[in-house]
């Protein structure tokens, strides 16, 4: 049986932020248990790489699901803009009171995409965020 395809387009976008990851409950020490070093009080910085996949129907017109002009300037406004130099704890209105792991990130940014592009004839597929050229986390529609 032929397995229908999902035809993607994927852009990336990169910021820099800070964060720390510490539970308030919890000693300095079972914080660094476990959370290691993104537990240091002061916090720290990393180099974010989100990848961001869209699908949809191929406009006839022009071919394409959607221009990548169109998904730099809202990925600019809603993920570059709003994060970018920020502290992850402290400076993101969408992230008060979440602990700004990677995958709360990625899931915040989930929601932040949809309800920008809700009114689009494409929809987000799949969010990919590294904070280290070793390990990402992945978030992905009907997973
Ligand atoms: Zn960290």
């Amino acid at each position: 049986m032929k397995t229908p395809e999902t035809l993607l387009i994927t852009r990336t976008i990169e910021f820099s932020a800070a964060h720390k990851l510490f539970r308030e409950d919890l000693t300095q020490e079972e914080n660094y248990a476990l959370f290691a070093k993104c537990a240091n009080p002061n916090g720290h910085g990393h180099n974010y790489l989100l990848e961001a996949s869209f699908t949809g129907p191929i406009d006839a017109r022009t071919g394409m699901i959607v221009h990548f002009n169109e998904l730099k300037r809202m990925l600019d406004e809603v993920v570059h803009s709003p994060l970018d130099h920020k502290n992850l704890n402290t400076d993101v209105p969408f992230l008060a009171g979440i602990l700004p792991t990677s995958e709360n990130l990625v899931r915040a940014l989930w929601q932040q995409i949809c309800q920008t592009i809700v009114d689009k004839p494409y929809r987000l597929f799949r969010l990919r965020l590294s904070s280290s050229s070793h390990h990402w986390v992945e978030l992905q529609e009907g997973l």
